[in-house]
């Protein structure tokens, strides 16, 4: 199952589970869609793979099913420029 990462780990901006800005890699890794497109141009810098939007749970199943709490913050090339 999916963490359902709360943010994006280079711009720390939030990404709720119904977002449709959240990008994932096959690790999970999470971005928003601008990081996504504008520093990473679609693959992750952890580990090279592709970024494909990450799927909206249904609020019924988020219900039993939470979305992860923990946010996750890593410096990539790209992100310490950013406010
Ligand atoms: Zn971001
Ligand atoms: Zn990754």
């Amino acid at each position: 199952m999916l963490e359902l990462r709360p943010n994006c780990e280079c711009c720390n901006r939030d990404l709720p589970p119904e977002s449709t800005e959240a990008m994932i890699c096959t690790y999970e890794c999470t971005f928003c869609r601008t990081c996504t497109d504008a520093i990473f141009k679609g693959s992750c810098p952890n580990c090279g793979g592709e970024l494909v939007r990450r799927p909206i749970r249904p609020a019924t199943r988020l219900a039993t099913h939470p979305a992860s709490t923990q946010r996750i913050l890593k410096p990539h090339p790209g992100c310490a420029s950013r406010p």
